[in-house]
């Protein structure tokens, strides 16, 4: 049985992590989706138990408080954290799990486990990244201002990541978040080689 992974996907918020990432798991249905557990509140069209278990700050303080978060962290005022168990099971079973988290979470993963596969999906430039956070249409301006700033302290962060991945365009980041994966699963500690005759 092949090993599964923890792949980390970092970005700004607004970066297209949730879009090309959709593209990706379409084309690889083995994969599957940490779902993360957060106090921040509900967006129209989001579904708890989906998108998020949407928690409030005593049930995530209690998590943590009994270590069931494989990370967390603190993001424009909420908490935001993986829970472990999902992930350990996944992996138990051969399976691959992509966890769409932000730096510092992706940091004490990369600490935690060392041999998660990391890429970091930055924009083509800020003021691109700007029109994709207000266009979104969910996102008041405000709040918008404030993620794009947090952006720039994110993208100082990339070299920390394995593998960086500019989303020009949907396909293009898609396909090297794809070709990334394929050279992972050929790395030779993760590839077995029959060498018995066939019975
Ligand atoms: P994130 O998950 O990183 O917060 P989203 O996937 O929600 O970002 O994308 C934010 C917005 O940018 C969406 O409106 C999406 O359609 C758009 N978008 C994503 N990738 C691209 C791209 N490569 N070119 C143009 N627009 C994009
Ligand atoms: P949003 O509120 O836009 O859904 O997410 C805000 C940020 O939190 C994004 O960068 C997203 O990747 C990140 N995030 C989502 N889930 C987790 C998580 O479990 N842990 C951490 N550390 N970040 C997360």
């Amino acid at each position: 049985m092949k090993q599964g992974r923890i792949i980390i996907v970092s970005g700004p918020s607004g970066v297209g992590k949730g879009t090309v990432l959709k593209e990706v798991m379409k084309n690889n249905p083995a994969l599957r989706f940490s779902v993360s557990a957060t106090t921040r509140k509900i967006r129209p069209g989001e579904i708890d138990g989906v998108h998020y278990y949407y928690i409030d700050k005593p049930r995530f303080e209690k998590m943590l408080e009994n270590h069931e978060m494989l990370e967390h962290a603190e993001y424009a005022g909420n908490y935001y954290g993986t829970p472990e168990k999902a992930v350990n099971d996944a992996l138990a079973q051969g399976i691959s799990v992509v966890l769409e988290i932000e730096v510092q979470g992706a940091l004490q993963v990369m600490l935690r486990r060392p041999d998660a596969i990391s890429i970091f999906i930055a924009p083509p430039s800020y003021n691109e990244l700007g029109r994709r956070l207000n266009g979104r249409g969910d996102t008041p301006p405000d709040v918008a201002a404030e993620r794009l700033h947090i952006a720039v302290q994110e993208c100082l962060n990339a070299p920390k990541y394995q593998y960086t991945i500019i989303n020009d365009t949907v396909s293009e980041a898609a396909a090297q978040i794809q070709a990334i994966l394929t050279a992972e699963a050929c790395r030779s500690e993760y590839t077995t080689i029959q060498l018995k005759e066939d019975e």
